[in-house]
């Protein structure tokens, strides 16, 4: 099922997210299912569940143009940093028209849970770095309009809407 991508300034974006707990429920199992569909379909290439108003740990990457299949990953943290940052253009489903450079590590370890609970480390300095990073941001109420430093569209809106205490 596809659902709809709430945009700012809904609350949910700014909630912290409760971790998910194994064996998955048949709602996560569900959620998973239909946020692959729907990032997907938005022709996206990451969704977290803030995303579509469900408060939990869960993204989903969608780098099916890097010849990755889509994977959900559950309680996702970064547990390494590498020393060296760059700065790439963003954006984002939840904010439409706003783009900007975010600096952010170029590699890091991330450790998560897959569908089965057991416990996963990516070490990646590409594609998946990034998309990851800014999805686990969306898990602790992050945005990237907190981390753009020179906007490349949508100055304005996003200027308007950061006025917006939620
Ligand atoms: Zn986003």
């Amino acid at each position: 099922m596809i659902l709809p991508i709430l945009t700012y300034p809904n609350q949910v974006l700014r909630k912290k997210t409760e971790p998910v707990v194994f064996p998955l429920s048949k709602e996560i199992k569900k959620l998973t299912r239909d946020m692959l569909e729907t990032v997907h379909k938005a022709d996206g290439i990451g969704l977290a569940a803030p995303q579509v108003g469900k408060s939990v740990k869960v993204i989903v990457v969608n780098l099916e143009k890097n010849e990755l299949p889509p994977f959900p990953l559950y309680n996702a943290k970064v547990v390494k940093k590498g020393f060296k940052k760059i700065e790439v253009e963003e954006g984002c489903l939840s904010l439409p028209g706003v783009f900007g450079n975010v600096k952010r590590p170029k590699q890091v370890t991330i450790e998560a849970q897959n569908q089965d609970g057991k416990i996963i480390r990516i070490t990646d300095d590409g594609w998946v770095s990034r998309v990851v990073q800014h999805e686990i941001d969306h898990t602790n109420g992050v945005l990237i309009i907190d981390l753009i430093k020179k906007y490349t569209g949508g100055e304005e809106i996003a200027k308007q809407w950061k006025k917006i205490k939620l």
